[in-house]
C-alpha cells in the first residue's frame, strides 16, 4: 500500500518547526528518520495531513557533555550514536544496546528522538533512558521542559510528549568508574524486536533495572531492584518479576515471557562491565 496524500514541510529553525506544529493543530507529524512513520502511512496507521521533517533543524543535531550531563540531540541517528566519542566514553551501555537495533539500514536512518517519540514497548531506547536515569527534554509554544524517563513513557506507545511538542534532546549522567552496565535481549533473529531484553545500571549495589518487549511500556520493578541491591538469592529475587503486566500474544505467553525476562537478568548481570 502506499501513503496517503500529505504535505511535506521542511523547517530550518525549531521555531519554524514549533509553528508549523501548532498551526496544524494534531493535523501535522514530525518525521525524523522515517523508519517507522513512513511503515505505519504505508500501512494507514498513520494519516498526518502534513509532514514536519526535521532533517534541516540544526538544535536538533549534536552530542555535547556538559559537567557530569551528555546531552544528546533528538535528530542524532543511531549509526552516529555507534561512532562518537563521547558516547563510547560515557554511555557504555549504548555500545552493547546499539548492534541490537535493528540492522545497518535502519540504524543509519533511525533517531534516538524517534524511538523515544514513538515510546515502542519492545524497543531498546526508552529501557536504556529509564536505565540510564535520563531526562527528556522537550520544546513547545509555553517554552522547554525536561521529563525524567521516568514519567515521559506512559503507556503502549503513549508518552507524556503533547500534540504540539518536540522532543529536541536527551540528558544523560556521564558514567562514573564506579558504575556497571548489562545489557541482554531475546529475540527469534537478530535484529527483531524483543520478546524480552533488559538494560541495567549498577553502582554500589543499587541497581536500576529495565525490562523491555515484556509489557506496554519499558518497566522497572524496584522490588527486584531491592531484593538484588541486597543480595538476595537469585531464584527468589526474579519471584518479583509477576510484578510486571506481562504481554500475551501470539509472539509469546505471558508466562514464557516472565520466564525469558528472568533468563535475560541472569544473562546481563552476568555479563556486566563498567
Ligand atoms: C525492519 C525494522 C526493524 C526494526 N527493529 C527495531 C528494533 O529492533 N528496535 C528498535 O528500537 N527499533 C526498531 N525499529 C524501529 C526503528 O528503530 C525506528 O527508526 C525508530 O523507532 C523511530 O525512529 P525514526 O527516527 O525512524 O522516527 P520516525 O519513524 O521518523 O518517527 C517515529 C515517531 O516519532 C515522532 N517523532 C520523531 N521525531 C520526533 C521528535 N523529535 N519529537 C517528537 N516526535 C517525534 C514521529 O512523528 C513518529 O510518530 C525497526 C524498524 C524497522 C523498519
Amino acid at each position: 500500500m502506499k501513503a496517503p496524500d500529505f504535505d511535506y514541510l521542511r523547517p530550518t529553525s525549531l521555531d519554524a518547526a514549533l509553528a508549523m506544529l501548532a498551526k496544524h493543530d494534531g493535523g501535522a507529524m514530525p518525521l525524523a528518520g522515517g523508519q517507522s512513520l513512513m511503515p505505519m502511512m504505508n500501512f494507514r496507521v498513520a494519516s498526518p495531513e502534513v509532514l514536519i521533517d526535521l532533517a534541516d533543524v540544526a538544535e536538533l543535531r549534536g552530542i555535547t557533555r556538559d559537567g557530569g550531563t551528555v546531552r544528546i540531540g533528538a535528530m542524532t541517528r543511531y549509526a552516529q550514536l555507534m561512532a562518537d566519542a563521547i558516547v563510547l566514553a560515557d554511555i557504555p551501555l549504548f555500545a552493547m544496546a546499539l548492534p541490537h537495533i535493528a540492522h545497518d539500514a535502519i540504524r543509519n536512518r533511525g533517531t534516538i528522538g524517534g524511538s523515544l517519540a514513538l515510546a515502542d514497548p519492545a524497543a531498546e531506547m526508552p529501557a536504556l533512558m529509564l536505565a540510564l536515569d535520563a531526562k527528556i527534554e522537550v520544546a513547545g509554544p509555553i517554552g522547554t521542559r525536561a521529563i525524567k524517563a521516568e514519567d515521559f513513557f506512559l503507556g503502549y506507545f503513549e508518552t507524556a510528549l503533547e500534540e504540539d511538542e518536540l522532543i529536541i534532546a536527551i540528558l544523560i549522567p556521564a558514567a562514573s568508574t564506579a558504575q556497571q552496565f548489562g545489557f541482554h535481549e531475546l529475540t527469534q533473529r537478530h535484529g527483531d524486536y524483543a520478546l524480552a531484553g533488559v538494560a541495567l545500571a549498577c553502582s554500589d549495589n543499587t541497581y536500576r533495572i529495565a525490562f523491555f518487549g515484556v509489557a506496554d511500556r519499558a518497566v522497572r520493578v524496584p522490588a527486584l531492584e531491592d531484593a538484588l541491591g541486597s543480595k538476595t538469592e537469585m531464584k527468589i529475587a526474579l519471584t518479583h518479576l509477576s510484578d510486571i503486566e506481562f504481554t500475551d500474544d501470539p509472539k509469546a505467553s505471558a508466562a514464557t515471557r516472565q520466564r525469558l525476562a528472568g533468563v535475560a537478568l541472569t544473562r546481563a548481570l552476568e555479563g556486566m562491565t563498567s
